[in-house]
């Protein structure tokens, strides 16, 4: 089953002579359960594209329709619910609330959307985790693998139709990255979560199903991968 597509998307930053285009015609699609890796060099249009991906840029022409809805089509107020309901986004540098335990920033998207948690679900994201003794901790009283994971819980929590990660390894060292591409595949596996991760990480890359590669704001090559 399609879970996305994008169409002829492009994205262009400034007017005249400063003009940069960023994203330059862009189309794929991608399955349900799909576990995506996007490469290519800095400046690249990578995290752009992530961005329009999942609702919080918007594109300059084309179109994104996740589960077969044209998001750039809804309101404000429908696309602020579709970004908390249907997408979880993974930064590089996690963006916890500082003021919030682990708990409550794993739990914060369903706070916003005035929904109870599933205790069975929560127990299962945070046993995952391996975070279950640090649900009363503050993000500054966790390293950065921890960081990390409750990021990717909170990403989870409301089973989005698509994860989206920009460089979710990019500030841990290898034995955390190692850990952390271990938890992206086994979301993947058990709960067959759609995953679009950019990466210079050879690591994830390596454990996608497919590869796609960007250049100048265009796709140059989008391959399966033979592991
Ligand atoms: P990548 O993630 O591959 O490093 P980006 O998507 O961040 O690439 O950037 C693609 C291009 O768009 C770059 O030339 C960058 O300078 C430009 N760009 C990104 N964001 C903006 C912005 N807000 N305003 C102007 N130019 C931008």
């Amino acid at each position: 089953m399609e879970i996305l597509r994008v169409e002829h998307l492009t994205k262009t930053y400034g007017k005249g002579e400063a003009a940069v285009t960023a994203l330059d015609d862009i189309s794929f699609s991608v399955q349900k359960g799909e576990f995506v890796a996007i490469i290519g060099p800095s400046g690249s249009g990578k995290s752009t594209l992530l961005h329009i991906l999942g609702g919080v840029d918007t594109p300059t022409s084309g179109k994104v329709i996740v589960d077969q809805t044209d998001i750039y089509d809804m309101d404000e107020t429908k696309l602020a619910i579709f970004r908390r309901r249907q997408i979880g986004l993974i930064y590089q540098f996690y963006n916890l609330i500082p003021v919030l335990n682990v708990k409550e920033n794993i739990t914060l998207p369903l706070l916003l959307d005035g929904r109870e948690e599933n205790r069975d679900n929560l127990n299962s994201i945070v046993e995952v985790l391996g975070l279950g003794h640090r649900l009363k901790h503050l993000p500054n009283q966790l390293s950065g693998g921890q960081q990390q994971r409750v990021s990717i819980g909170r990403a989870l929590i409301n089973s989005p139709a698509i994860v989206l990660a920009d460089e979710p390894t990019g500030n841990l060292d290898t034995k955390n990255s190692e850990e952390i591409v271990k938890l992206f595949k086994r979301f993947h596996r058990e709960r067959d979560q759609t995953l679009i991760i950019i990466t210079h990480d050879e690591n994830i890359a390596l454990q996608a199903d497919r590869i796609i590669s960007i250049q100048d704001g265009r796709i140059s090559r989008d391959e399966v991968n033979r592991r």
